[in-house]
């Protein structure tokens, strides 16, 4: 019997690498450890025409919830022809680090926010001009305050079938913008199932003629922006006396902030203004439960002295591999 495999890989586009896959037929019984497979580096901007094949190494197989029981979709890491990672591949960069502190059991929350598209107006927006004010669309309900509901229903049934950690969905302050979270969990494994989760989304999306926008800042002038807030914990912040550590943690962050904003997203300068429930990308703030900070410390950490804390300023279009691993670097280090 024969299966259908989705493999899936991040490409080289700068700045912000993008999601391709192609499809491998193969034999049920290879499904458990689904072969190495090449591509055209060529065309994903990972390599030069005259020496372009490049290498997809299966990290993470899962149950295709699109196509069927026996079918699966494998994420994979791009290698160069000679074996070793491809400069693109951000993964590579966080296993040594994500190793390097398994002792610490770092667990992150990623919160996904995204924006439907219809050509090229965000979906529900009027042909001409715009939509009321925000103001009653984040976690709105009816065909008047959300649109897309379809979509984020099936994706989330999806994200589920396929094993993913996905913790819940919520509509988002812009008409047409949603979230999605995964998590908590440790930094390799969460990291996939985010570009996974991503790749379920945009699929889905696909049959409905939405396309899916990950762009920090979709529409100028005083609408919400699309960030990928990331909670973060380790073992020591989730134990009795964690809120000092969590503390010390900030301390570092605030010490590499410029390192971090260069690294959360291409256009975080106009999404990180200091409106919209965000902080200035020039300055770095935390502050209990203050949406207008860098750093949020939610209110568990305030009533029971210990828990994680929020990062706001990632935005929708980073790369998990590479955040991940600044966090625990900054943090952990
Ligand atoms: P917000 O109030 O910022 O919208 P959400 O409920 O959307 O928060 O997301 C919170 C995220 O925090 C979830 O992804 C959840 O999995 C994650 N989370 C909860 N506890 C922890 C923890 N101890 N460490 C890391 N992440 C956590
Ligand atoms: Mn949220
Ligand atoms: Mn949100
Ligand atoms: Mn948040």
């Amino acid at each position: 019997m024969v299966i259908k495999a989705e493999y899936i890989w991040l490409d080289g586009t700068q700045p912000t690498a993008r999601l391709r896959s192609k499809t491998k037929i193969m034999n049920f019984v290879d499904k458990e450890t689904p072969p190495m497979w090449g591509f055209d580096g060529s065309s994903t901007n990972q390599a030069t025409g005259d020496n372009s094949d490049c290498v997809l190494k299966p990290i993470r197989t899962v149950p295709d919830p699109l196509r069927g029981a026996d079918d699966v979709l494998v994420l994979c890491e791009v290698l160069q022809s000679g074996g070793e990672p491809h400069p693109t591949n951000t993964r590579s960069q966080l296993e040594p680090v994500a190793l390097r502190h398994e002792d610490k059991d770092a667990w992150f929350g990623w919160e996904q926010e995204y924006t439907m598209f219809k050509g090229s107006r965000p979906l529900g927006w009027p042909e001409q001009g715009y939509p009321a004010p925000q103001g009653p669309f984040y976690c709105g309900v009816g065909a008047d305050e959300v649109f897309g509901r379809e979509i984020v229903e099936e994706h989330m049934d999806a994200c589920l079938a396929a094993g993913l950690t996905l913790s819940g969905i919520n509509a988002e302050v812009m008409p047409g913008q949603w979230e999605f979270q995964i998590g908590p969990v440790s930094p390799l494994e969460g990291s996939d199932e985010l570009h996974l989760a991503r790749y379920l989304l945009y699929r889905i999306a696909e049959q409905y003629g939405v396309s899916i926008s990950l762009n920090p800042k979709p529409v100028r002038g005083d609408w919400n922006g699309a960030g990928c807030h990331t909670n973060f914990s380790t073992e020591e912040m989730r134990s009795p006396g964690g809120k000092a550590v969590i503390e010390e943690a900030i301390r570092k962050l605030e010490s590499r902030h410029h390192l971090h904003i260069e690294n959360y997203g291409d256009g975080i300068e106009q999404r990180l203004t200091g409106k919209h429930e965000t902080c200035s990308y020039k300055e770095f703030k935390y502050g209990n439960s203050d949406r207008g900070a860098s750093i949020r410390i939610p209110v568990v950490v305030q009533t029971e002295g210990r828990g994680y804390f929020e990062d706001r300023r990632p935005c929708a279009n980073i790369d998990p591999y590479v955040v991940a691993r600044l966090l625990l670097e900054t943090c952990c280090d």
